[in-house]
């Protein structure tokens, strides 16, 4: 902490030193400009100005240079020259005061609601790998097994049930239908009731997805694209369900009488307003998705016509076999939409010349993924 002396002028310090009263701490500052001044030869010098005793003060007084106080009023000395490395430690000061005490209100938080935390954790637990599950189910693209499918369909299904019928009791059922719980649950309540419903829901939508892999797999032509389609509707019709899915509780959480009868109606009203105004965008996906599934057109190209494939050569870059649905790019390459498909789940390029092809503004869950951002509002 001592200052750096080339900032200073050391006229100032030596008329300090001489002041009675002057502190150790101007006697390490003159020592400073000394050594600035006279180079590299005041060693000896320095050996008389100072006894052991006196240094073992210096060292105990810059104890207290680094103090919260010296630190928030940044020092009358060192107010201009080391601001920035000041808030600094200020900052990591404040941290170190706060940080343990959060912790401990955290793990108390904890320790109350140990059963809700728990319970969420297992189920997100259980969700994540049923996502896993379901996408690479997906990527096997007709070499599933049917009965692998219907027992994890089958087991999801079970699995939901299960919790459902354990928290019957627990309001979690109400918000399902719409219905505002029957009574105004406590504010860590309402948030396990949303988390509880926006994981199971996810799980029930991941069964139908596993019924929708058996109905494609049994159909007669493998028809992967109208697959994508349907599993990026399923899931576009989910996220707009959940959107809702946390609007019964909160409503039933904020019209609280308790609050006034007109500060509750304002705040309701205005939760409503937030919510309608964000499931707009929710409800365009939506419409987009089931446009792209009744259009049967592709959006990052034409396709091609019988003159076009004969022309190019009937044969497909990606695959090296006869074209199976050729798609026309922009950069008039073609390939089999199949092979295109799964060429843009890693890049929109073509994949002869890497031209760019605009992606579809419709983020798609044809890999049979599930969103899985937290609904909670
Ligand atoms: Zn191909
Ligand atoms: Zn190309």
């Amino acid at each position: 902490m001592i200052p750096n002396p080339r900032t200073r002028t050391c006229s100032r310090f030596r008329a300090n030193s001489e002041e009675e009263g002057s502190s150790l701490r101007d006697r390490v500052e003159e020592l400073s400009c000394n050594e600035v001044i006279g180079g590299g030869g005041g060693g000896g010098r320095r050996g008389m100005m100072f006894s052991e005793e006196d240094r073992r003060a210096i060292d105990e007084e810059r104890v207290p240079l680094v103090s919260l106080a010296d630190v928030v009023g940044g020092g009358d000395r060192d107010s201009s020259s080391n601001h920035p490395r000041i808030d600094f430690q200020y900052i990591a000061k404040l941290v170190e005061q706060i940080l343990p005490f959060s912790l401990l209100l955290l793990i108390v938080l904890i320790r109350q609601h140990f059963q809700g935390f728990f319970v969420t954790i297992s189920l997100s637990a259980v969700m994540f790998k049923s996502n896993e599950l379901v996408k690479k189910q997906t990527a096997l693209k007709g070499d599933q097994k049917i009965f692998i499918l219907l027992g994890v369909s089958f087991s999801f299904m079970l699995y939901v049930i299960c919790i459902y019928w354990w928290y019957q009791n627990d309001d979690v059922l109400y918000p399902l239908a719409m219905f505002p719980p029957e009574s105004t649950p406590p504010f860590w309540h309402a948030i396990f009731i949303i988390l509880v419903n926006d994981i199971l829901v996810r799980q029930a939508a991941m069964a139908f997805k596993c019924l929708l892999l058996v109905y494609y797999k049994n159909g007669r032509c493998h028809n992967f694209r109208q697959q994508a389609q349907m599993l990026t509707l399923v899931e576009y019709t989910l996220l707009l369900y959940r959107t809702f899915l946390p609007a019964p509780v909160w409503y039933r959480f904020f019209f609280n009488k308790d609050f006034g009868s007109l500060f509750s109606s304002l705040i309701t009203g205005l939760y409503l307003t937030f919510k309608l105004t964000s499931s707009v965008e929710k409800i365009q996906c939506l419409i987009s998705a089931l446009r792209a599934l009744s259009k049967k057109e592709v959006h990052y190209g034409v396709y091609a016509t019988t003159e076009q494939v004969n022309a190019a050569g009937d044969l497909c870059a990606i695959c090296q076999e006869k074209m199976h649905a050729p798609i026309l790019l922009c950069c008039n390459h073609m390939f089999c939409e199949e092979c295109l498909s799964e060429w843009f789940e890693r890049e929109w390029t073509c994949p002869l010349c890497r031209t760019l092809v605009k992606p579809s503004d419709l983020r798609t869950f044809g890999d049979g993924s599930t969103s899985l951002f937290y609904q909670l509002f």
